[in-house]
């Protein structure tokens, strides 16, 4: 009798550590890395159709990687830069057209340092490219006259666009990975994944729910003046929101001693000269687009610089968080980011 008894507790026993694990332990992760729109991503989604919604997010990278470069059969950016200056009106994938929609409004804002239009500047300066170089000034003065936003014209009605001046062209580099992890972001909602991480490179990252081992995800922050790319500026903890950093030290090239980096400031032609050598934003889940307003506030912010880029990031809500590391590799922080920065390193401060 008392065997039975044993048998009977040792089975109860199994019963209720394989509700455990299954019920209430958390499943295992499905994380895949592919390189896609030039960038090295790592997709992580917990849940019971974590393998379809990776599958599916990597397929819809592939299209928009194909619809925002200027390059491909698909390519809307192709098609405008094209027709450029013929008042030829190009209709665009809904999804292009987002984007160059929000993208208008933060030039707007951000009074031109925020610029879609900056792709023969892009070019000219080809930076991260074999063909980099220091331009001429008439090579720039000739860019910077096919640049300008408000040159980029759109209309909501048809979803059509164009560009007024022949040798106009757009570049979406700024951008496109943002809102990919936005789409990402939807697909995984629709498999019902709450608990993921989306990594497109440190340019746009969105935390969802919790990691797996049930605390927020920490994303550590690249020190922007270190040999050592592992080195951290600091840590933030995230839960549904989207961080993009943007640095001087992503691509750049150096001649004569200066850094000529991919950050343009779209008002000289030239790589920004802010102060700033790095910026994060991280912008609140609950914002639509999150992740491609953080990706191109980091952008704008970069060209604005410290001063100009903290007093920017004050206007807007407060679901957007910043800060901005300048030469001296002090930081200006902006609703609230410090309260977000742990584990900072010796090297960094606070600027008064
Ligand atoms: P990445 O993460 O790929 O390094 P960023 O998010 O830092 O990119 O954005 C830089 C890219 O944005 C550049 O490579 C270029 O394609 C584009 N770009 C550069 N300057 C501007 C600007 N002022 N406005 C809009 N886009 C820009
Ligand atoms: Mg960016």
């Amino acid at each position: 009798m008392r065997k039975l008894w044993l048998a009977a507790g040792i089975v109860l026993l199994l019963v209720m550590g394989t509700v455990l694990l299954t019920g209430c332990g958390r499943k295992e992760p499905v994380q895949k890395t592919v390189m896609v729109m030039d960038t090295v991503v790592t997709l992580t989604a917990v849940g019971e159709k974590a393998d379809a919604a990776v599958r599916e997010s990597i397929v819809r990278l592939q299209e928009i990687d194909g619809m925002a470069s200027l390059h491909g059969e698909n390519s809307d950016l192709k098609k405008l830069a094209d027709a450029a200056g013929n008042g030829a009106w190009i209709p665009l994938h809904p999804e292009v057209f987002h984007m160059l929609e929000v993208s208008q409004e933060y030039s707007r804002i951000s009074d031109g340092a925020w610029d879609v239009t900056a792709g023969p500047l892009v070019e000219l300066w080809g930076i991260g490219t074999d063909k980099a170089k220091v331009p001429t000034e008439t090579e720039l003065a000739q860019a910077k006259a096919k640049t300008g936003w408000q040159k980029l014209e759109l209309d909501p009605e048809t979803k059509c666009a164009r560009l007024r001046e022949p040798g106009m062209s757009l570049d979406l580099g700024g951008i496109a990975k943002g809102f990919a992890a936005d789409e990402v972001r939807k697909i995984y909602e629709q498999y019902g994944i709450r608990d993921g991480l989306i990594n497109l490179g440190a340019s746009s990252i969105y935390a969802l729910g919790k990691n797996t081992k049930g605390g927020s995800w920490r994303v550590g922050i690249r020190h922007p003046r270190s040999e050592d790319k592992e080195s951290r500026l600091g840590v933030v903890e995230l839960s549904n929101a989207a961080l993009s950093t943007s640095g001087d030290y992503e691509r750049f090239f150096e001649q004569a001693g200066v850094r000529y980096h991919h950050i343009l400031d779209p008002r000289t032609g030239r790589p920004a000269n802010s102060g700033a050598v790095s910026d994060t934003i991280v912008v609140d889940g609950s914002l639509p687009d999150a992740g491609m307003i953080s990706d191109l506030l980091t952008t704008a912010v970069f060209v604005l610089g410290p001063e100009e880029g903290k007093a920017f990031l004050g206007k807007l809500p407060t679901e957007v968080r910043g800060m901005i590391c300048d030469r001296r590799l002090q930081l200006r922080t902006a609703h609230g980011f410090d309260e977000m920065l742990q584990q900072v390193q010796q090297d960094f401060s606070l600027a008064e």
